[in-house]
């Protein structure tokens, strides 16, 4: 078995639920399930435990590489092969599994003529065809040049093969010399849940496991940090599927809300008045007809854009609150504050953006073409106990973005390009 997992380029992956069933609406954009997770878990940090914190142990594929939509377009190209159309049925039963396991998932569950060494050497050389086309996942950049300025030692462990690690990571400036240890499955007895791979990487750091602070999207991978007795920061790739993430010592919703200080590693610096930079995102289309919800029920007016234009764009980015530049064609350039999520309350069917225009607007403008450049993150989408702190959250929102929007930092875009529709 062990060495059926090293033939294949199968990635260890996050979600791949090809039609992910989003609930979203305007700021009360929450999983429920995931802001329980959120605020029940038993954060089982003590400073004294923290301040033992020397390194960081991170997986690669969900974690810090958006692998999903490769993913997809693979097992669709190879299923199809068969006659068979993915589903991501079995999108549980493979994220964060070494690739033989996952490919033993699908050749099961579809029942493929083929045995799983063979459908991982069909799939070897689609998925490296595609190693190139892997966007970093956000908050990822930043947080490796974070450790690496601060002199955090890092390691990488996936239970990818370390041949496939080395191809993905090849076309992310710097990760490569950035991380002192880059263990793969193939390198282990075992991939997760078992710890083995946890253990070897802080053997080869030098470090003790207690020292070790990982951080996964995976149950696999969180089950295996537990099991080698290290704390462990879940950014979860499944959203509806939180509760199960509860042996983490921490949920986070993105890596924007990574805060390194709760395990004594040195803090981001990067935070400026309540607002985090990020690499500007550049969006736009026709203003639609949203929920009605905005204006109903909490008396903001969003002005919705298509996700269907943009779905692999939209899936890249954590749900949450961000703000920006909106420019429309015939009123004009105003500051912005969004919601980009879900939330099963509503029962909405796909994940949304719904951009909130910081003017009084006298009249609707449904189809006028709509341009927004986003430029900072202000906070997770989380629930409230009420309509009213609902609103009065999205108000101090809208007060953080105004303010930040008027610092040199986000000004600027006021002037791009993007914005002015001719
Ligand atoms: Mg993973």
């Amino acid at each position: 078995m062990i060495s059926a997992q090293r033939h294949g380029a199968f990635p260890a992956i996050k979600s791949l639920n090809p039609n992910p069933i989003f609930h979203n609406n305007f700021f009360q954009t929450q999983n429920a399930t995931f802001f329980a997770v959120i605020t029940d878990i038993n954060f089982s940090y003590n400073m004294s435990v923290t301040k033992l914190i020397k390194c960081v142990i991170l997986d690669l594929d969900g974690t810090l590489l958006n692998t999903d939509g490769i993913v997809c377009n693979v097992l669709k190209i190879s299923l199809g092969k068969y006659g068979k159309e993915w589903d991501g049925r079995e999108t549980l039963k493979i994220v964060g599994k070494t690739p033989f396991e996952a490919a033993s998932a699908v050749v099961e569950d579809y029942g493929l003529p083929c045995s799983p060494v063979e459908f991982v050497s069909e799939l070897s050389p689609l998925f490296s065809q595609q190693w190139c086309n892997i966007k970093a996942l956000p908050g990822a950049n930043r947080l490796i040049k974070h450790l690496k300025s601060n002199g955090v030692p890092m390691a990488l462990a996936s239970n990818s093969p370390k041949e496939s690690i080395d191809a993905k990571i090849s076309f992310h400036d710097g990760w490569k010399d950035s991380f002192s240890v880059i263990i793969g499955g193939d390198e282990v007895r075992t991939g997760k849940p078992s710890p083995d791979i946890f253990f070897e990487a802080a053997r080869r750091l030098r470090m003790e496991p207690s020292s070790c602070l990982v951080i996964e999207d995976s149950l696999p991978g969180v089950t295996a940090g537990k099991a080698a007795e290290m704390k462990v920061v879940v950014v979860p790739s499944l959203p509806k599927q939180s509760h199960l993430y509860t042996a983490a010592d921490e949920v986070i919703n993105s890596l924007f809300d990574l805060q390194l200080e709760k395990w004594g590693l040195p803090p981001f610096a990067d935070w400026v008045e309540r607002t985090l930079p990020i690499d500007p995102w550049y969006i736009g289309g026709p203003v639609i007809k949203g929920f009605g919800r905005g204006s109903k029920v909490l008396g903001i007016p969003t002005a919705n854009l298509s996700t269907k234009d943009c779905p692999d764009l939209l899936a890249q980015y954590p749900s949450g609150v961000y703000f920006g530049w909106a420019g429309l064609s015939t009123r004009g350039i105003f500051k912005m504050v969004m919601s980009i999520g879900w939330n099963p309350y509503f029962s909405n069917k796909e994940k949304t953006i719904e951009p909130w225009l910081l003017h009084e607007f006298t009249e609707d403008f449904y189809g006028e073409e709509l341009r927004l450049v986003i430029v900072g993150y202000i906070r997770p989408e989380f629930n409230f106990p009420s309509l009213e702190s609902l609103i009065a959250k999205i108000h101090e929102d809208r007060r953080v973005a105004e303010r930040a929007l008027d610092l040199p930092l986000y000004s600027s875009y006021k002037n791009n390009s993007h914005l002015r529709i001719s």
